[in-house]
């Protein structure tokens, strides 16, 4: 919880909870998968929706070392089309997959990776409630009453290094595809072994995955450096409109941020999972220690992607505004109808060339960014989980602040 430079222990610690009221369910991992293993259960492993390299690479990777030692296994996900994001493509084992509506009717056990709570899995969130048994392999420190078994790590750098600890317990083999998979959780949650996750235990971790056989060039570039050509024109229509804020209250803590609607998407011939990169630039920004990128969904919501480079913890940011996620990386959405008339009260809207009704309520977005900044800054911290929406402003944040939108990015003329 507390914010600040990693502890960077010898090892990773291991933090096995059962569920409260679930005592005796399932003592501990191993058990539960050795159990799963002997008595030939059929274990369904799922990733949370939008997936990413740790929660699917966890996923698959874990997949493959069970099938190894003769369980039966599938792995799966929430995505309508059921397909594996561009950049994800290169993980091994997509003969695991299953989409959700073709899963076994049984499911002795569900294993979930790197979700930290229900609502992460999307249709899944079923499937796991109606299993018999389930298991929560995490590295996020919300939700500990997810899950009757818990192997869940707040001080890891990352999901897949969490199983790799689980592999070792159980004895399990470390193959290449293995490792690989491992690797690229590793790899895209220490944002290439940069962040402040990136631990000496990361870094043991890593010297292991590739000793394993992972190749960190191609695992390298297939998460972080290949983009398709409309890209770089969406970066240069998006990071033209950028603007960098702060707010009254929070002077000395500012924010880079842009914004991309579905039509810039639509443009450019890309889908929200090809511009997960865009707040990477923006997170570089010398003179802000704050990035966010809103991203429009299909339903007029938004998606938005927070980062920290300095003491703010985005995490608890995020969770302020119904989101959640790390320090330095974490997100939360915006429903579609959410209050349009706060707009006058959320300071001007962006200094962009969009729609009206996009800047406006990137606007808002923005000023209430800043107001759970704001917050955390002057230490009314919402240390509890349940401080969201709980304390007179919403999750879009009714209380009146003073944005000030320092600069613009030049616009071509
Ligand atoms: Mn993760």
């Amino acid at each position: 919880m507390s914010p600040g430079v990693p502890s960077g222990p010898a090892e990773p610690s291991r933090k096995v909870v059962a569920a409260p009221g679930r005592p005796s369910a399932g003592p501990d991992p191993v058990t539960l998968l050795r159990t799963a293993l002997a008595e030939d259960w059929t274990v369904g492993l799922f990733a949370h929706v939008n997936p990413d390299s740790d929660t699917l690479g966890s996923a698959l990777a874990l997949g493959l070392a069970l099938r190894d030692a003769g369980a039966t296994v599938v792995v799966s996900f929430d995505a309508e089309p059921f397909q594996v994001p561009d950049g994800l493509a290169f993980l091994p084992g997509h003969d695991l997959l299953v989409a959700p509506a073709r899963l076994p009717a049984r499911l002795d056990l569900v294993v979930t990776l790197d979700a930290a709570a229900p609502h992460m899995l999307g249709v899944l969130a079923d499937r796991m409630a109606g299993a018999p048994h389930t298991l929560v392999v995490d590295h996020h420190r919300s939700g500990a009453d997810f899950g009757q078994v818990r192997m869940v790590d707040p001080d890891a750098p990352s999901t897949s290094t969490v199983v790799l600890q689980l592999l070792d317990r159980m004895g399990l083999a470390l193959t290449a595809d293995v490792a690989t998979a491992l690797y690229a959780g590793l790899a895209t949650d220490t944002g290439s072994f940069r962040q402040a996750t990136t631990s000496a235990a990361a870094h043991r971790a890593a010297a292991r995955l590739v000793d394993a056989g992972a190749d960190p060039t191609v695992i390298g570039w297939s998460v972080w450096g290949i983009h398709r050509f409309g890209y770089v024109g969406l970066l240069a229509e998006v990071l033209g409109r950028a603007g960098l804020s702060e707010c009254s209250g929070a002077e000395g803590h500012r924010l880079a941020w842009t914004y991309i609607t579905d039509a810039d998407l639509a443009r450019h011939g890309l889908r929200l999972e090809h511009v997960e990169g865009v707040v990477d630039v923006l997170w570089g920004v010398l003179e802000a220690d704050l990035a966010a990128v809103a991203k429009e969904l299909p339903d007029r919501g938004w998606t938005v992607s927070l980062r920290s480079r300095g003491p703010i913890d985005v995490g608890a940011v995020a969770m302020g505004l119904g989101g959640g996620g790390h320090r330095e990386k974490a997100g939360f959405t915006v429903s579609p109808g959410v209050n349009q008339a706060a707009a006058g009260q959320a300071g001007q809207a962006g200094p962009g060339g969009g729609r009206p009704d996009d800047e406006t309520r990137v606007g808002q977005i923005v000023a209430a960014i800043l107001n759970q900044v704001r917050r955390h800054a002057s230490g009314h911290s919402s240390s509890g989980s349940s401080a969201s929406g709980s304390s007179g402003d919403g999750p879009m944040g009714t209380t009146t602040i003073r944005v000030a939108h320092l600069a613009a990015a030049p616009r071509p003329s």
